[in-house]
């Protein structure tokens, strides 16, 4: 089998890195330590007092990255794009059985009073927020449509969700005012910190590479980022390929990534610790 590794290196070590996006580069630096043979080890910098916010305490506008909530060594775990059913109740198993803390955002217009119902069940440690009302980037909107999708938005948060914190589809938005102003006035935006990037592991590479790798890849990807040292919100996508590609992936990546994220005394915390009211 190909090892990806290698071939991130043979694909973008050729390069200057001008020709390179920072998402590119820092993959070649990633894939360069692995090749190097370097243990997965975590060198914690410490980066001098902080005094982070509870949610509530942060100004309206505001998109919440990380620091702004955490304190250094603390992680949120998110996961977006459920609810699909069978498969956003096979992470929150997942989850659970990990004995860690998960926010899972959801797609607004596939949530009822039904699928809440279901979910019940896994918030002993899972818990639920709205990730738009349609899976659509809201800074690409006119402003009639970004109007009409915001009272969308701060609806069906009222009836079903009942939360604090919105996470933008695509962050699209997480730094317009435009968007952010629309959005209603006791929402945040959490957006993250700590992109590994999942996304771009499509069927293909699953193909050529398999899970193990790609699940590898990604648990380095995560623990090589500074972000990490700040407080990090670790953005994860849940299965969007029916043949289950992802799902198989994440099974492995996760519980990897959640045994190093331990090993190196990281704290998995509850969104819902962080908020005015835990609910
Ligand atoms: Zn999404």
């Amino acid at each position: 089998m190909p090892s990806i590794v290698k071939d991130i290196i043979d694909r973008y070590s050729g390069k200057s890195t001008h020709d390179l996006t920072t998402s590119e580069q820092f993959q070649l630096q990633v894939a360069l330590s692995i090749e190097s043979g370097e243990d997965l080890r975590y060198e914690y910098r410490s980066i001098g007092k902080r005094n982070p916010s509870k949610i509530h305490e942060i100004p309206y506008l505001k998109s919440i990255f990380g620091p702004e909530i955490l304190y250094s060594k603390e992680i949120l775990l998110t996961i977006d794009d459920g609810y699909v059913e069978g498969i956003t109740e096979a992470y929150c198993e997942l989850i659970c059985s990990l004995k860690v803390y998960a926010a899972f955002f959801l797609v607004g217009e596939t949530v009822d009073e039904a699928v809440l119902l279901r979910l019940e069940k896994y918030t002993e440690y899972c818990s639920f927020y709205i990730h738009g009302y349609k899976h659509i980037n809201l800074s690409k909107l006119s402003n009639g449509d970004l109007q009409n999708n915001c009272s969308l938005i701060s609806k069906h948060n009222r009836i079903y969700f009942k939360k604090k914190v919105i996470r933008l589809p695509y962050g699209g938005g997480y730094n317009d005012p435009r968007v952010l102003s629309s959005l209603p006035s006791d929402l945040f935006n959490l957006h993250w910190n700590v992109n590994p990037e999942d996304y771009r592991f499509t069927a293909e590479y699953y193909e050529t590479y398999g899970a193990e790798q790609i699940s590898n890849l990604l648990t380095h990807l995560v623990l090589q980022n500074k972000s990490l040292d700040k407080g990090g919100i670790i953005l994860m996508h849940q299965e969007n390929d029916s043949r289950g590609i992802k799902k198989e992936i994440s099974f492995l990546y996760i519980p990897q990534l959640i045994n190093y994220l331990k090993s190196f005394q990281f704290d998995i915390i509850d969104l819902r610790s962080k908020l005015f009211c835990r609910n």
